[in-house]
């Protein structure tokens, strides 16, 4: 089989590219307002009451009508996926890797359809758009091929003794429940949902609430490429009416969840309880969030330091759990790289995600879009506003990038997170008190270091506690089987997505001992 190697970008200044975008998007357009079922093995239920997606470069615009479950669909999707665990458990690996192949090149023919509906859904530009396509067409190529070497090579690691035939084989745990954020509406909901499945696992996908109709349109991708029926259930719905009944289910043997820590540490609680009839512990996967920094040193190129904190800061307007949220620039540097980020954040165009002359697009709704005002509130008493704190011109949730100088390292903008366009500025009199700050947090996710000082790079690989540190570069934009993804502390259980042992979390190991 041909290596993994990471999708490529598209291209867009090709006018083939900008075309074939463009024809995406006003098929999208045209498809604008439809309904969509829950799908329970591979029934489609319309149910009466609807949940409203909207697009939030432009209020007015719905994107679909989405079912939402109750609690009686949350029992009979449990059962639908528990049905088909009995038969998808026992499909070998290599046969169950296939169709992730299948729906990758499926999903690669038809990026620029996926492109649109990201655009219109999510508020991403097209070039975030491209990228989280490809990203959802790297984890199934990466798991796909993990879950064959795994299934062929876990005995082959076993120690030889004689007069005995040893085997070793993973199998996979049960019903699991996806609950994947809004921000990477298809990459990180395909990986999740994949990586469950490829293993063999039945899964009930509960969306994210913001971009329910990408979720269905993948889910049906999943089945064009052959997924069979009750392998993954489609079950939007709200937290408080399905939510707690799915993670408290006896039949849930895992819970696989990206978003905010408040939601994510709720769901780590419920499933540790036993409920009355569950014979297992389940697991708990997460990926809740982090405060990143980035550390600029004073003898660090300034100009690549000011472009990496800007594009981290403001790509997709700070909505990445990878975000820089605090730069913490050394003293004697400190106001040249700031003003030159002011410059640089000034020439950004906020604006409505279809227009190729957007470089950031809108927050995702109205509650997001007024909690990161109240951070700029707050910010504003703890620093000094340098740049943006304003609505952006449009019909959407545009927000101006912010960024608030002379912050405090222990200020609520520099331990909370936001998860929109705010960047803090905090001054550090040395590099070790820049370490010291960039670790106050109670997250550990990203951190970037931007120096030319060999001892003090090494000194930050030691000392950085974050999951994903980089050096002299920006702290977004992972890619898979390259940068495996995730956080220490509050950050989540380190889950490493896109990495070789995340696929372990989804399977058991069983010892096959027999005497000879
Ligand atoms: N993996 C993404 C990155 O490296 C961030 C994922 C997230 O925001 O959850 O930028």
């Amino acid at each position: 089989m041909i290596p993994y190697r990471p999708e490529p970008l598209t291209n867009f200044q090709t006018e083939t590219n900008h075309e074939a975008l463009f024809e995406a998007i006003r098929q999208a357009q045209d498809a604008l307002g439809r309904e969509y079922p829950l799908i329970i093995g591979g029934e489609r239920v319309l149910t009466g009451d609807m949940q409203i997606s909207i697009n939030p470069s432009n209020k007015m615009q719905v994107i679909g009508r989405v079912s939402k479950a109750n609690a009686e669909h949350a029992e009979q999707a449990i059962q639908g996926a528990h049905c088909a665990f009995l038969t998808w458990s026992r499909v070998p690996a290599g046969q169950r890797a296939r169709l992730l192949f299948r729906a990758a090149a499926a999903l690669r023919r038809r990026k620029h359809e996926f492109n649109a509906w990201l655009m219109l859904e999510a508020g991403k530009t097209r070039a975030e758009a491209d990228a989280d396509t490809a990203e959802a067409i790297d984890f199934m190529e990466y798991y796909g091929r993990q879950m064959i070497e795994m299934s062929e090579t876990a005995a082959k690691k076993l120690v030889w003794m004689d007069g005995e035939d040893n085997d070793l084989q993973y199998v996979p745990l049960g019903v699991g429940i996806v609950i994947p954020p809004w921000n990477f509406p298809l990459a990180i909901m395909a990986g999740m949902t994949t990586a469950a499945v490829v293993a063999g696992n039945t899964v009930v996908l509960k969306p994210a609430s913001a971009t329910p109709v990408i979720a269905f349109k993948f889910v049906e991708l999943l089945e064009e490429a052959g997924v069979p029926a009750g392998v993954v259930q489609f079950l939007p719905g709200s937290g408080s009416e399905i939510g707690d009944l799915l993670v408290s289910h006896p039949l849930t043997r895992f819970i696989s969840f990206t978003g905010s820590r408040e939601v994510g540490l709720r769901i780590f609680e419920l499933s540790a309880k036993t409920a009355p009839g569950q014979i297992w512990l389940k697991r708990f996967v997460g990926e809740l969030g982090g405060k990143d920094g980035i550390v600029v040193d004073k003898d660090a190129d300034l100009e690549a330091a000011a472009q990496a904190i800007v594009a981290s800061a403001f790509g997709f307007s700070g909505q990445k759990c990878s975000a820089c949220s605090r730069a913490i620039v050394h003293e004697a540097v400190y106001d040249a790289v700031l003003n030159r980020c002011v410059e640089l954040t000034r020439e950004l165009k906020v604006g409505d995600a279809i227009d190729p002359g957007s470089d950031t697009g809108p927050v995702i709704d109205e509650s997001a879009y007024r909690k990161i005002f109240e951070s700029i509130e707050t910010g504003s008493k703890e620093g000094r506003l340098v740049a943006g704190g304003g609505k952006a011109e449009g019909d959407g949730y545009y927000i101006e990038p912010t960024i608030i100088a002379d912050v405090k390292p222990d200020a609520v903008i520099m331990q909370e997170e936001i998860f929109g366009p705010v960047l803090a500025f905090c001054k550090a009199a040395s590099f070790n008190e820049a370490l010291d700050i960039a670790n106050n947090t109670e997250y550990g996710l990203t951190g970037a270091v931007f120096s030319t000082n060999l001892a003090h790079l090494e000194l930050a690989r030691e000392r950085f506690h974050v999951g994903n540190l980089y050096f002299n570069r920006k702290c977004t934009g992972a890619i898979v089987g390259v940068h495996p993804f995730g956080g220490f502390n509050m950050s989540g259980t380190d889950s490493k997505a896109g990495g070789p042992d995340y696929m372990q979390q989804f399977m058991q190991l069983k010892l096959i001992s027999e005497k000879l």
